[in-house]
């Protein structure tokens, strides 16, 4: 028998509200999965016979929100966090495999965790009743196993986010698919055409941002191709090496060895999956790094972090090596242009544009020197302080 789950004071608080109310409440989904693992607890789901309006009233005085209220849900903002409470319910028909389309309260317990995804979801736990775990979640966890509750294809067909949650959760728990399961997310896995590109990005960076992610991507290969149709095929690194890339460079790298074009389809997978701009940019540099900059000398490191920053090099470097298209020397170039603290933009010059204007330049006179200038520094061939900038700047580019 599992020893009893430990909760935080303000769980203990809910479900202890909740049933001095005469209303059975459990601790249910991802919370109960990770404690039974031992893995680190991040929000805590709470799955109550109340209905909406007697969690209101159960909980006067604090502060409630109703974002969630049409599927049963309201949050609970209490000091240390907040917490979605749902009423039991049972899913109604789903018309486009996404979003049921009603729902309604259920008097039981059971209706409830039958309408989970997978088995090792659909366990709940409250300090009186313990564990219920009806469909066989605690053997499926520790065996390692994802299983769908119920019929997968069946699931799947009413749910296609499920086929991609199903492969995300074995990447971050190391678990394979059942086998039914995963016949169903092969057959079912176009399903995931319907499903709104923010869903999918958010399962794809979890998934490749986690430890299980090379294992995962080699099994459930056609999953990926599925909602990466940019990617000619997956090609994977070694798997020690793509361990320790985090997941966009992950990204960047089933890029750049699945594609004939690697930015390119890169950048239009982004867009399509409406990814923020700032990962978007970071692969993109990435990937440029990689095919075009290589950081064979010295300069070629400076230019390329003149060009690209510090960020996008310090993955691209990491990337190179993982891939084994850079090597000892790309390393120890790009380390030497960090180490050496010379300068790779205009803003670490020691003059800028009003000291070339007091020497008579103007307008885009301005901008070509200061680039020039930088050019030189970091080619070595003149220090960077002002009285030299401007010496080298009359001596070879006036
Ligand atoms: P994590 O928070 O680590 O992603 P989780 O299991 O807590 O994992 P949530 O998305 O927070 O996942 O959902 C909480 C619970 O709600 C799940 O454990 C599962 O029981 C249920 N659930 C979530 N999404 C679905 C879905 N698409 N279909 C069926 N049940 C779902
Ligand atoms: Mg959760």
């Amino acid at each position: 028998m599992k020893k009893d789950m430990k909760l935080t004071p303000d769980v203990e608080y809910i479900l202890e509200k909740l049933c001095d109310a005469g209303y059975r409440a459990d601790v249910v989904g991802g919370a109960v999965r990770d404690y039974l693992l031992g893995r680190e607890l991040y929000d805590y789901d709470i799955t109550t016979v109340a209905t909406p309006d007697e969690v209101k009233e159960v909980f006067e005085g604090h502060r409630i929100v109703e974002t969630g209220i049409k599927h049963g849900t309201v949050t609970l903002v209490l000091d240390e966090g907040s917490y979605e409470i749902t009423t039991w319910r049972v899913d109604g028909d789903y018309l486009d495999n996404r979003h049921p389309d009603s729902v309604s309260f259920s008097r039981t317990l059971e209706e409830d965790l039958a309408r989970r995804d997978f088995t090792v979801n659909a366990i709940c736990y409250n300090p009186i009743d313990t564990y219920t775990d009806i469909f066989g979640g605690m053997d499926d966890l520790k065996a390692g196993i994802i299983r769908a509750v119920g019929d997968p294809a069946r699931r799947f067909d009413e749910d296609a986010l499920r086929i991609i949650r199903g492969v995300r959760f074995s990447a971050e728990l190391g678990f394979r698919l059942d086998e039914g399961t995963a016949i169903a997310a092969l057959a079912k896995r176009e399903l995931l055409n319907n499903v709104s590109a923010e869903r999918i990005y958010t399962e794809l960076k979890k998934l490749l941002a986690a430890d299980g992610a090379h294992r995962t991507v080699a099994l459930y290969g056609d999953v990926i191709l599925t909602i990466l149709p940019e990617l000619d095929r997956i090609v994977l690194p070694g798997a020690d090496k793509f361990m320790t890339l985090t997941a966009i460079e992950k990204l960047a790298a089933l890029f750049h060895l699945g594609s004939a074009s690697p930015k390119e389809a890169f950048s239009s997978a982004m867009h399509r999956l409406k990814s923020d701009s700032d990962s978007r940019i970071l692969g993109e540099d990435i990937l440029a790094i990689i095919a075009e900059h290589k950081p064979s000398t010295l300069y070629d490191a400076l230019k390329m972090l003149s060009l690209y920053g510090k960020r996008a090099g310090d993955s691209a470097l990491k990337l190179g090596l993982a891939l084994d298209v850079w090597g000892a020397e790309e390393k120890l170039a790009y380390e030497t242009a960090l180490d050496l603290g010379r300068a790779y933009t205009v803003s670490e010059l020691s003059i800028d544009g009003n000291d070339l204007m007091s020497i008579g330049l103007s307008g885009r006179e301005i901008g070509k020197a200061l680039s020039d200038i930088l050019d030189a520094v970091m080619r070595g061939e003149c220090d960077n302080n002002k009285d030299a900038l401007l010496a080298y700047y009359r001596e070879h580019l006036a």
